[in-house]
């Protein structure tokens, strides 16, 4: 499928607790393990795919907003993402499931929340962004680009994001003594504890300036109308969403930027139901070609095919165009077209028709 529901895949609530989801978790480990009897590796990945996210809190949290999210990351090959073969070695060696940490450990970040960029929690980083773009069946059966528009605040060109008008001095912030943070105590039930907090003064940067930016204030960023492309990924649906890292708004005196979440709803096709992976249509024919069997023109994404509808068929048969559907996500291979062929009724006959009709017995 290619909308995922991690929640169903886990066969858990949304609301559950993350002691009932790693308890699922480990249930239905143990069942599919490719190395039980009961084992299926499909499924076996599936529902580490879906631990991996809601088995860890921010993940969950990032899930719950943005559906299913794929990386698209700066100038990196191949649209950006990493596949899901790039977790790999699930379907060998033994695994301990008492030891949880150790094998996720060495699955990499898939998603990419986190981590990566050596985030510090205590930098001021700028503000994710969401905008959600319309594209057609076409777009997410074969992949494609799409260019947007966004309003988002970039470093500041004149100041390089320092938010100091170049040429004036420099001085230590006297706030954190060019620490860029300062220490508060805080009172907690376990007693007095430090807690650490971005320098209010320098906003990180521990240096402060005579004379700040004419352009942005001394901010380090503005406003400004960016134009981006994106690549939609094949095989992508309603409600996933393509992570673009740093590419949300700039962080304030050249602090990292946010991410940009691209939110992808696919339009509804005139003649295309979307179901998963497959693709739906109805061909109506002559009653007499489903009696007679014929060759009839089947529209489908990649164009017209020629089906061949067989001697005595049935209205309402269903039949399967191999590889004519949406290709899947992330990995090799396509869904199929299944047109459905049903007779239609003639509303106007003339009378020498009905006659012959009535005299067929049929
Ligand atoms: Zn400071
Ligand atoms: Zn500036």
């Amino acid at each position: 499928m290619a909308n995922k529901n991690y929640y169903d895949t886990l066969g858990v609530s949304k609301d559950a607790s993350s002691d009932d989801i790693k308890k699922a978790f480990r249930k239905k480990a143990h069942e599919y393990h490719p190395d039980k009897k009961t084992g299926d590796e499909a499924k076996f990945k599936e529902i580490n795919e879906a631990y991996q996210v809601l088995g860890n809190e921010q993940k969950r949290k990032q899930y719950d907003q943005f559906g299913t999210t794929f990386n698209q990351g700066q100038g990196s090959g191949a649209g950006g993402y990493s596949s899901w073969q790039d977790m790999g070695g699930f379907s060998q060696g033994n695994m301990d499931f008492d030891d949880l940490g150790d094998i996720f450990s060495g699955m990499g970040d898939i998603f990419g929340f986190g981590g990566a960029r050596g985030r510090s929690r205590s930098q001021a980083r700028g503000s994710d962004l969401q905008m959600t773009i319309a594209v057609e069946l076409e777009d997410v059966v074969f992949g494609a680009e799409k260019n947007i528009e966004i309003k988002k605040n970039i470093a500041c060109d004149h100041c390089e994001g320092s938010g100091a008008e170049p040429g004036s001095d420099v001085k230590t912030c006297e706030t954190c003594q060019g620490k860029g943070e300062v220490i508060r105590m805080q009172r907690t039930i376990l007693g007095n504890m430090q807690a650490r907090s971005v320098c209010p003064d320098c906003q990180g940067e521990g240096k402060t300036y005579s004379q700040t930016c004419k352009v942005c204030h001394g901010e380090g960023r503005v406003q400004e109308k960016v134009k981006l492309t994106i690549k939609i990924p094949a095989g992508i649906d309603t409600g996933q969403s393509i992570r673009l890292s740093g590419k949300g708004e700039a962080g304030p005196k050249g602090a990292p930027a946010g991410d940009l979440f691209i939110k992808i709803k696919v339009n509804e096709h005139t003649k295309f139901i979307r179901e998963g992976d497959d693709i739906r249509s109805t061909k109506e024919v002559k009653f007499s070609q489903l009696v007679l069997g014929d060759k009839v023109e089947v529209e489908t994404i990649d164009g017209k095919v020629i089906l061949k509808i067989p001697e005595g068929t049935q209205s309402g048969t269903i039949f399967k165009l191999k590889a004519k559907g949406v290709n899947h996500l992330q990995s090799r291979g396509r869904g199929d077209h299944l047109v459905k062929v049903i007779a239609k009724t003639p509303k106007k006959l003339t009378k020498k028709q009905k006659e012959t009709l009535k005299d067929l017995n049929i």
